[in-house]
């Protein structure tokens, strides 16, 4: 088999790193299907300003370097959210920042500690940076648990609110206490801040271990071109900079950006408000078909369902895709179903219901 064998006569085992045999390349069902609910990324498509950019882009010249460290696409992020451009730190997805971010602070054998269930990046991250993972389960009523947090002594502290995939947002108490009392570096997903009804951005002032992550991918519906970024003091950028190198935010996605961080606002902000008022449809109506979905400050929903992986099943057969998660802690099985237009969320809806009558 290719890769088997390596110069020397080693099996590829031999010359793997300790810490990343058991790690294993992350592999959702992305089969195609007619209406794809599960990766919570714009249902409504790519805003125009931004889509106008990438054609353009094709006639640009692509054989130099992009602009080092993303500076526009920085400046547009800082004037977005109302901080100076030195508190902005971009990557390839916010994927790329978090990793970055646990890099520039955690040295190998550190432990980071992160809410289960939550993000399922992070757990892999800590392990790709020779670091200790530490999962504290949440409250009964999916909070982030102080105690448990600050119990943890851990190098780097990751909340994750709203939570993926629970969907709820963290308290501000619980937050407010574990900023306050964690020795080492808070970082914050806030991913889907832009449909939350409260954010964490003012605790970047005070705080100077804090770090907001956010993501064009979700409502700026620019997943495929990968642009990430964090919030936080300048000194703590400065170091999640050193760790990200030069070149991350490749210069058609740049562009993109930052037409869709000045002249796209109006259209995102539409599509929010949109989402939102669907996703309280959404919920309402899996609540008057007798299921239990878990209240939501994201773009998507979380509804316990009696067998995931069979309920999936059925609703690929409908061409529905949907995300399934299997023995959540304190949950059990469950679909994430993430909120688009509502035609689209009729037919899950319809999908769903004949599913659930057919396992019953
Ligand atoms: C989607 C998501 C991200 C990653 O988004 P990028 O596309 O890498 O910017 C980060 N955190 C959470 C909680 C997410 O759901």
């Amino acid at each position: 088999m290719a890769g088997t064998n390596v110069p020397g006569g080693q099996s590829s085992i031999d010359i793997a790193r300790d810490t990343y045999r058991s790690i294993s390349l992350y592999a959702p069902n992305r089969a195609p299907a007619a209406i794809d609910l599960s990766d919570n990324t714009n249902l409504w498509g790519v805003p125009p300003a931004a889509a106008r950019a990438i054609h353009k882009a094709a006639s640009v010249t692509v054989t130099r370097y992009p602009a080092l460290y993303a500076a526009d696409v920085k400046s547009a992020i800082a004037d977005y959210i109302g901080v100076s451009p030195d508190m902005v730190v971009t990557g390839c997805g916010s994927d790329d920042v978090l990793d970055s971010a646990i890099r520039a602070f955690g040295e190998p054998g550190d432990r980071v500690v992160y809410p289960d269930p939550s993000f399922a990046m992070i757990p892999i991250f800590a392990q790709m940076n020779g670091l200790t993972g530490v999962a504290v389960p949440l409250t009964a009523a999916y909070d982030a648990d102080p105690d448990a947090f600050i119990g943890a002594d851990a190098k780097i502290t990751y909340l994750c609110t709203p939570n993926n995939p629970t969907g709820a947002s963290f308290s501000r108490a619980a937050i407010d206490r574990i900023v306050r009392e964690v020795h080492g570096i808070v970082i914050i997903d806030e991913a889907y801040a832009e449909f939350a009804s409260h954010d964490c951005l003012d605790l970047v002032d005070g705080s100077p271990h804090v770090l907001v992550s956010r993501t064009l991918s979700k409502a700026f519906g620019l997943a495929g071109l990968r642009i990430g970024y964090a919030i936080g003091h300048p000194e703590l950028v400065a170091e999640v900079e050193k760790s990200r190198g030069p070149y991350k935010v490749n210069g058609v996605a740049q562009m993109a950006a930052v037409a869709a961080l000045t002249e796209d606002r109006g259209w995102v902000m539409d599509r929010i408000h949109e989402a939102i008022a669907n996703r309280d449809r959404l919920t309402g109506t899996l609540r008057a078909m007798g299921l239990e979905p878990l209240p939501s400050d994201a773009n998507f929903v979380l509804v316990p369902v009696p067998d995931a992986m069979a309920a999936d099943r059925g609703m690929r057969e409908r061409g529905i895709a949907v995300r399934p998660f299997t023995s959540l802690p304190r949950i059990g099985d469950a679909l994430r179903i993430s909120v688009g237009p509502w035609e689209m969320l009729e037919q899950c809806i319809t999908a769903l219901g004949e599913v659930l009558e057919a396992m019953a």
